[in-house]
């Protein structure tokens, strides 16, 4: 756990008893604060109650005197689409609004690492995509190298429930668009953009409040260096504004799918090869056309932001080659998960919206395409010039019909469950195609969440191969 500093003696609301809250909650009191706790959700409360936390009612009158700052969880909206009661009755109070992050970025460090000959860093990565793929291949790489490494942020654990850093360690987190757009503090040693594709947008006020609010984690802190993804407009405006010179090597450009040329120092991937360049030279490249954890152009963008948080903290190219290559990738991205009869499976449960399955079927050719759930709105446009891939699509869930529409020529089964279509599709599959969970849509129209569709898809793979052997 890391202490939180700055308010010894204090008292402190906790908004939200999630996993973040409840770490808050803990690191608070660990720090000799006081930690107040309300949840809306009568179930949270018995559940901070049973742990020995203080319930304070945040919606009664007064509740917020005497309070120095009021910790909010990142699924509580704090502005829009309409402020929660409770932290618009902070702001009227005049009380700071905070999150996890804040306090961790205010606590990390203050004393100890006198001591140390390598202070810890912290690397801190956003986006709209890819963001815990490049969060998990960074912390796998430097372990690779024997580095003391922790993860944490929107990835498993919450921010403050990490261990104080040892002497030399990287923390790498996983910043969603929530979180810094409300953190107090933010100043990672190495900040990583990977993409903007349009996502939350009720949450943000519209694609320039989302923006802004991933921006913040470059405009507040300073970091040492920035590690922008350039594929798109508001990378490169975010990366012209970092740099103060087109050689300023604080800024790393990066790209899947384009040259990119100029004094910097650049990452980019195209057509399977990473390249980076510095001071107009190419001074290292890497064949990523192999990597059995990173399929894909997509997984390829983040490849060149770890190559380049890698080589800022001195990491030689081989090494990172090595690390690529063991990289066993994240469940339900990419994943493959049985190869038979020359057919592989391949689990990408976690492509929610017709932007990531896109990305999904470009990576592999032949595809065998098992889709739908709970359609999203603007629909599955998005995905229809990658459609070429597919040899025939498997629909199921609430979307099916709609989905049978919106791709028009190409061929289609309706199959309702992932029983049926993982079936129907392992029979039809020939040597040498994929069969491809890609759904472009959310899961509960079937599932708890996205990881319960994934494990179903799985055990349903195993059952027909099993039942074939
Ligand atoms: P995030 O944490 O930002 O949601 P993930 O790494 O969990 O990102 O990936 C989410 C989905 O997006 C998965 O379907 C994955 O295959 C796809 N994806 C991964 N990296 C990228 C990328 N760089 N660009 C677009 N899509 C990506």
């Amino acid at each position: 756990m890391i202490p939180v500093r700055g308010y010894e003696g204090r008292r402190l609301a906790v908004l939200g008893l999630g996993r973040s809250g409840m770490a808050t909650a803990r690191a608070l009191a660990n720090g000799g604060a006081e930690a107040l706790v309300w949840d809306d959700s009568p179930e949270a409360r018995a559940r901070a109650e049973a742990e020995g936390l203080t319930l304070h009612d945040l919606s009664r009158p007064g509740a917020f005197e005497h309070v120095a700052a009021l910790i909010v969880s990142p699924g509580i909206p704090h502005l829009y689409p309409a402020p929660n009661r409770h932290v618009a009755a902070a702001l009227d109070a005049g009380v700071p609004v905070d999150n996890d992050i804040g306090l961790f970025f205010r606590s990390l460090g203050l004393g100890e690492w006198v001591r140390f000959d390598q202070p810890p860093r912290v690397v801190a990565v956003t986006g709209s995509n890819g963001k815990s793929t490049t969060t998990a291949l960074i912390a796998h790489i430097l372990a690779a190298d024997g580095r003391p490494v922790q993860m944490a942020g929107n990835i498993g654990r919450g921010v403050l429930d990490l261990d104080p850093p040892v002497d030399g360690e990287v923390i790498v987190l996983e910043l969603s668009s929530y979180q810094t757009e409300l953190a107090r503090a933010l100043t990672p040693d190495i900040a990583v953009f990977t993409n903007l594709t349009p996502d939350h947008l009720d949450r943000h006020g519209g694609l320039g409040g989302y923006f802004a609010a991933k921006r913040r984690l470059f405009a507040e802190g300073g970091p040492d260096r920035a590690i922008i993804g350039v594929d798109e407009p508001e990378g490169r405006f975010l990366a012209g504004q970092m740099a103060e010179a087109a050689e300023d090597a604080r800024v790393i450009r990066t790209s899947s799918g384009r040259k990119l040329t100029g004094p910097g120092w650049m990452v980019f991937a195209r057509k399977g090869f990473l390249a980076e360049w510095r001071k107009g030279r190419q001074v290292a490249a890497s064949d990523l056309r192999a990597l059995p954890g990173l399929p894909g152009a997509h997984n390829h963008q983040n490849a060149c932001a770890a190559w380049a948080v890698a080589r800022t903290l001195g990491m030689a190219p081989r090494a990172i080659e090595a690390a690529l290559a063991s990289f066993p990738g994240l469940p339900h991205r990419s994943q493959l998960v049985a190869e038979a009869g020359g057919v592989r499976y391949v689990n990408d449960s976690k492509a929610t919206n017709a932007d990531s399955a896109a990305r999904a079927l470009a990576a592999f050719d032949r595809i065998r395409w098992i889709a739908g759930g709970l359609g999203k709105d603007g629909g599955i446009a998005a995905l229809v010039p990658q459609l070429g891939n597919v040899v025939k699509a498997y629909l199921i869930g609430h979307s099916a019909r709609d989905f049978a529409l919106q791709i028009g020529d190409c061929p289609h089964e309706i199959c309702e469950t992932m029983e049926r279509a993982v079936a129907r599709a392992s029979a039809e599959a020939a040597p040498g195609e994929t069969v491809l969970l890609a759904p472009a849509a959310a899961s509960f129209d079937q599932y708890r969440d996205f990881e319960a569709r994934g494990e179903d898809f799985m055990a349903r793979v195993a059952e027909v191969l099993g039942n074939r052997s």
